[in-house]
């Protein structure tokens, strides 16, 4: 009887124990971005970039948390969600953990943490610190719109941007690029005119050709066969950078370019979802 009475105290203590820690963890933790969203109506003379410098935000950010909004089509009345700061707010997929989103983001995992409320499993979070100033400088043209497509026709997608889970150890990864299915040996192109800031072996790209498209935009040609171009080198749209190969280690067995858009952010170059700057296909 007294085991009992003992096991039964012990429980408490340690249900006790556990509530105190879990309300002091969130004392320490912020409200959540996501929860501090302000609600702005738009006024007659307002524009998204008005709204924007007016809540020291760029474009961007209210463009990516508002998908309906689009930068000509916005209407007096309209209420769109505000961040506290610039950012974008992602899904996160099952599985994948702060260590992940931090590895994917290049912010730090304890900094993703805290500002997202401490939540112990992430599913929608808010990724701070990126400056879309890309943006800004080119106004209100349609600045993602990459020239061509980076192989001489179009091809099947083998692998799309984003949350994938190995289908063999069942880990969630993220893949910064698209995988176009295409034979070894088939010609990459450059997708816009800029000038090659890399060609040469990098780890598990392989092979990998960098072109710099100035406005911190880069495209990324990786696990080629060989190069055609050199460092320094001026490229215009279509020119020839390389040929499909499978160097490095490839995602995907099939042979395939893996092709990368990275931005320039504070935190480093971030990657995009290519399909979103290739031309209308
Ligand atoms: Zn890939």
């Amino acid at each position: 009887m007294s085991s009992q009475l003992l096991f039964i105290f012990l429980v408490s203590l340690i249900t006790l124990i556990i509530n105190f820690a879990e309300a002091s963890l969130s004392q320490l933790c912020p409200t959540p971005v996501l929860s501090r969203l302000q609600r702005h109506k738009i006024v007659s003379g307002e524009s998204i970039s008005s709204i924007a410098q007016d809540y020291n935000l760029i474009p961007e950010t209210l463009i990516k948390l508002n998908p309906n909004l689009k930068r000509k089509s916005i209407w007096v009345g309209q209420e769109i969600l505000v961040p506290p700061f610039n950012g974008i707010r992602i899904e996160v997929p099952n599985g994948a953990t702060w260590n992940d989103l931090a590895k994917a983001y290049g912010i730090r995992a304890d900094v993703l943490f805290e500002i997202n409320g401490c939540a112990k499993i992430p599913t929608v979070v808010y990724i701070p610190g990126v400056d879309w100033q890309i943006g800004e400088k080119t106004g209100q043209n349609d600045y993602m719109g990459l020239k061509r497509y980076p192989l001489p026709s179009v091809t099947r997608v083998g692998l799309t941007y984003g949350w994938h889970r190995n289908p063999t150890t069942g880990q969630s990864f993220f893949h910064g690029g698209i995988d176009l299915l295409a034979q070894v040996g088939t010609s990459v192109l450059a997708a816009d005119t800029g000038r090659v800031i890399f060609a040469a072996q990098e780890g598990t790209y392989g092979f990998l050709v960098v072109v710099y498209h100035g406005n911190g935009r880069q495209t990324r040609y990786a696990h080629l066969n060989r190069f055609q171009v050199k460092i320094g080198q001026t490229v215009k749209e279509g020119d020839v950078v390389g040929y499909v190969g499978k160097t490095g280690q490839p995602d995907l067995l099939e042979p395939h370019l893996h092709f990368e858009v990275r931005y320039k952010f504070p935190v480093g170059w971030v990657a995009q979802d290519p399909v979103t700057h290739l031309p209308k296909l």
